[in-house]
Parts: C-alpha cells; structure tokens; sequence
C-alpha cells in the first residue's frame, strides 16, 4: 500500500512537469528576469479557485469604444471557450463559470471583511501601470498565500489609445479584444504564461488576429490539470500530501457574497498589520506594437485582508 501510494505520487509530479507546456501562477512573485520560454517557474504554491463555480461582472461603464453589451458579448464568449474546452477523459473542466451581473464598481480590489465581486474593468482614459504602450491587459488575483486558493480576481483591459476590436476581420493594426480577454481568462482560472508559442497562453499576441480567441490542446490540458472534475482540485503538495483537495459545492458567489458596487472603503492599511496577509499578484499581457509582440510578465504584490 504504502509502495502504491508513493508511485501515484510520483506519477502526478512527474507527467505535468515531463510533458507539458502549461505553467500554473503560484504563490510566489516572478523574478524580474524570469522568462516563461525557460520553463515554468515552481516555486510557492499552485493557485485554485476551491469552489465548484466562480463567476465575473462586467463593469457597467464598458468601454467608449467597446458598449457594455458589446463588452458583456465578448467576455462571456470567453470565458465559454475555456468553459466548452474537452479534457482527455471527455469531460470538461471541473469548474462551471457565470456572469452574475454588472458591477457598478470599476477598482481592483479584495474586501475581506464584506461582499466582492470579480470585476472585469477597462482603462479608457490612461492605464494606471507602467508600460501603458505595450500592455493590453491586468489580472489581479487575491488569494490565500497558505493554501494558494484564490480569493478574488479582477482583469483590467487596457483599452487607452488602443485600437481595440470586436470585429471578426481585426485590422492589421487592430487589437481583438476576444483575444486579449481569452489569454487574461487563463489568468484568472490560475494558468501562468506557457512554454509554447502556439499556446493562447503564451505571452505574446500578434496585433491583427485572432489566434488567442482558440485554446491549444496545452491550454486545456492546463486548465483540465487544475480542475479535473467539479469536486477535486489539484494543489500543491505542501498543501494536501496527495495533490488533490475536495472541492467546495456550487456557489457562484463571490467570496462573502456578491456585491455591484465597491463595497467599504479599501482597509489595506489596517490589514497590512495583520500577521498573514493575504498576498495578491498580478500577470498581465503585453504586447509591443514594433514586430509580432512580445508580452512581457508582470506582477505585482499588495497587502489585502
Ligand atoms: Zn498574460
């Protein structure tokens, strides 16, 4: 028996590292030098969302050049792609998504203490990091930097002075919003940037196409290794000895329930002070307008409840 279970162990470590192209987020910032090409980067804890269901909202604001039905359209094709993705056993991944309604909020944020939501915001009027010229995209993701379950994930699209697209013909200069949305979808499930240039998840997006709206069988195998079915999630083994945990049942709710607008004041001041502060991270995808794109990894990492 105990031969038996160390074997199984082994299998599940060695198969994803052997085979795969795929890179999950952990726990741990990136290196400013890290680059995915070289492989993933192991350290810390994979991320998760624990419950069988997550959902998104769309910040009612839209975009000036995108309206929010348009916006609402785009966003939830993509997250259906990720959602419609076949897994080698035939089924699909074992976690169902839903838009559970406009948000009136439009911050990144986490409340610990009070009802969230999982916003999905565009910047029009200038982008509030560094590189506004070459990132097409944020994802923030709150989580637990004990267990690596994700708490909260807010995407910003970076839609100032870009010539986003909704159009199925993107002009050669033109940026497709599916596809900026699709990669940052990864993000937000808990995927990193991946080894494979064919990859929806890889870092770099060529302006003009729309090759990340269509996942590549390593984008499913990523999503499928974190959510095999809808009651087990695959984590760390620091976490669980057996790299599998069971899943929470079906709430779509965000954590602490569901709210449109922005809820309390932000507390990151008073909860920088507690002992185990919730870390928070963020990857984004850029693109360089020069040649085909290269995307460039970013994070970053703030004190939340
Ligand atoms: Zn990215």
């Amino acid at each position: 028996m105990r031969f038996m279970l160390a074997a199984a162990a082994l299998c599940i470590v060695a198969v994803p590292t052997a085979a795969h192209a795929y890179c999950r987020t952990t726990t741990q910032q990136l290196p400013p030098d890290y680059r995915p090409t070289r492989g993933c980067f192991t350290k810390g804890l994979f991320l998760f969302w624990r419950n069988a269901c997550v959902s998104y909202s769309v910040n009612e604001a839209g975009s000036r050049s995108i309206p929010y039905e348009e916006a609402k359209r785009v966003i939830d094709d993509s997250f259906a792609t990720w959602m419609g993705a076949t897994c080698a056993d035939g089924d699909s991944p074992g976690i169902a998504v839903s838009n559970i309604g406009p948000s009136k909020c439009g911050e990144v944020r986490y409340n610990g203490d009070s009802a969230n939501q999982n916003v999905i915001v565009f910047r029009d009027d200038g982008w509030p990091y560094s590189d506004p010229n070459s990132t097409l995209g944020l994802t923030t993701v709150t989580f637990n930097a004990d267990t690596g379950e994700i708490y909260d994930a807010d995407m910003e699209i970076n839609s100032s002075a870009r010539n986003l697209t909704t159009s199925d013909q993107v002009p050669a200069n033109g940026f497709d919003l599916a596809s900026v949305v699709t990669h940052e979808v990864g993000h937000f499930f808990g995927l990193a940037h991946a080894t494979d240039a064919r990859a929806t998840m890889f870092a770099s997006y060529k302006p003009g196409t729309t090759a990340l709206r269509t996942l590549s069988p390593d984008d499913i195998a990523g999503i499928c290794a974190i959510y095999p079915t809808s009651s087990l999630r695959v984590v760390s083994a620091e976490v669980s000895a057996n790299q599998t945990i069971v899943a929470d049942a079906c709430d779509p709710s965000p954590r602490r329930g569901f709210i449109s607008e922005c809820a309390a004041p932000k507390t990151e001041e008073k909860c920088a002070a507690t002992p185990r502060p919730t870390a928070s991270w963020a990857a984004s995808g850029s693109v360089a307008l020069a040649i085909a794109g290269i995307l460039v990894a970013r994070r970053r990492r703030t004190r939340t409840g």
